[in-house]
């Protein structure tokens, strides 16, 4: 399917290289192939962070539960109070929050009233105390007041029977708080994703060696393994496999048994010993994209038996921009989550930018606020895609449509800050 769509003629296609897939039909067909999955588990709320809602959630009761002031001050009936003169009423008592009143206030009382505490009977008014003159247990009014003021309603936030917080939701704190204000415990959310992951390449070594001559450390499954636990996924690190047929076609076969998603992220581009695309195509249903984009032109994306299949490429900073801009919307699709669109803004870029037309680009850029306090957006620097540093120092991708050529200081760009990606 996506090949034929790939063939479809736009008038960019004279220009570019048609054989390559834009970022839009990746995502496309990631997200339309993949479903949310459907088990679920009862969790109290204590531990609900970051957990996709499985039910909708509806106020068993009204938010303030009561009528009840938002101020300290003085209760009265508002039909009480002259009209642009002086009103003198006598404090018959003192309510506090949590202490409500049984009595009623009759006309010429008041009740001294902290902020929270009910509304006694007989009134439907609060005087900030800031405003009265106190006398023994008499109180003068002489400022004009509205009735209603400072008086917050039952329900007036939530009223029992709305629906507060809807399936697919990623629970934030404020969220969690709202569900206690509403008095429920426990919620139903959808199990986490268990996610394997690997990385390819003889010349890996994992942290605690020694390096020789032409090795590296692996740094992708460190990176993943984080990027994962920010998306609330249960991780299965299976190590670094070597550029060898029978260890590719095992780690493949053990992550597909054990878990939803595996990623890999290395051998899938051309010239490798490329064990990874030769056991994919036996063992899988796959697609080997060439992207349109930059850094993270070869991406693989599949499905092995019952475990979805994402083959990234293996320069550091490759890994993180797909991660970001393909993978980590189909597991937020396949956790439940039902809104992953990720937020960009536009501001002026106050370096310049090297591009050649033809691909998109994912820059790593530094949003910040210049001298005058408006937000713009300066490069990292050296933008290889094996300078991870330049994902380190960065705050924000800044994306550059393919059509885009250099970019000159002063010119408007869109970024996608960090803080919105997971
Ligand atoms: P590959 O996609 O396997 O051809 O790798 C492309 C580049 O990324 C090579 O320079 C690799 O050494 C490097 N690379 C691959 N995997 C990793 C990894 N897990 N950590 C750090 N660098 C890697
Ligand atoms: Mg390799």
């Amino acid at each position: 399917m996506i090949e034929n769509e790939n063939k479809t003629r736009t008038c960019m296609d004279t220009e570019y290289d048609s054989s390559i897939l834009q970022l839009e039909q990746a995502l496309a067909h990631i997200i339309s192939s993949i479903a949310p999955l459907q088990s679920s588990e009862q969790i109290g709320i204590h531990r609900a962070l970051g957990r996709v809602l499985a039910q909708d959630i509806t106020s068993p009761i009204n938010v303030p539960p009561y009528v009840n002031s938002a101020m300290d001050g003085y209760a009265v009936s508002h039909s009480d109070l002259t009209a642009g003169g002086e009103t003198q009423l006598k404090i018959v008592t003192t309510i506090m929050a949590g202490a409500p009143y049984d009595g009623e206030i009759a006309s010429g009382q008041c009740a001294r009233i902290m902020t929270g505490a009910k509304i006694p009977k007989g009134t439907d008014t609060v005087i900030m105390q800031e405003v009265v003159q106190v006398g023994g247990d008499t109180i003068i009014i002489n400022t004009t007041h509205n009735s209603g003021d400072n008086v917050r309603h039952a329900g007036e936030d939530i009223s029992r029977g709305e629906t507060i917080l809807s399936q697919g939701r990623k629970i934030t704190p404020a969220d969690i708080g709202l569900l206690a204000s509403l008095g429920i415990a426990e919620i139903k959310v959808h199990r986490r994703i268990r996610v394997a992951f690997f990385s390819t390449g003889d010349e890996l070594k994992p942290l605690g060696t020694l390096l020789k001559d032409g090795q590296i450390y692996d740094s992708n499954r460190y990176t993943l393994y984080s990027m994962l636990s920010c998306v609330g996924a249960d991780v299965l690190d299976m190590g670094t496999v070597p550029d060898d047929r029978h260890a590719t076609q095992q780690a493949f076969n053990t992550a597909s048994a054990n878990a939803d998603v595996l990623i890999s992220t290395g051998g899938v581009s051309v010239g490798e010993a490329d064990f990874v695309k030769e056991t994919l195509q036996q063992l899988g249903d796959v697609k080997f994209w060439k992207l349109a984009m930059k850094p993270g032109k070869p991406l693989t994306f599949g499905r092995i038996e019952n475990c979805w299949f994402f083959g990234l490429p293996g320069n550091p900073v490759s890994a993180m921009v797909t991660f970001y801009q393909l993978v980590l919307p189909g597991l937020q699709k396949l956790s439940g989550q039902q809104q992953f669109e990720q937020t960009t803004l536009r501001v002026p870029c106050i370096s310049t930018l090297r591009k050649r037309p033809g691909r998109m680009e994912f820059q790593r850029g530094i949003l910040e606020k210049d001298g005058q306090g408006v937000l713009v957006v300066k490069s990292t620097g050296n933008q290889g895609s094996h300078v991870l540093s330049s994902m380190s120092k960065a705050n924000c991708f800044i994306i550059l449509p393919l059509e885009c050529g250099n970019v000159e200081p002063g010119t408007e760009v869109e970024v996608q800050p960090f803080y919105g990606l997971i």
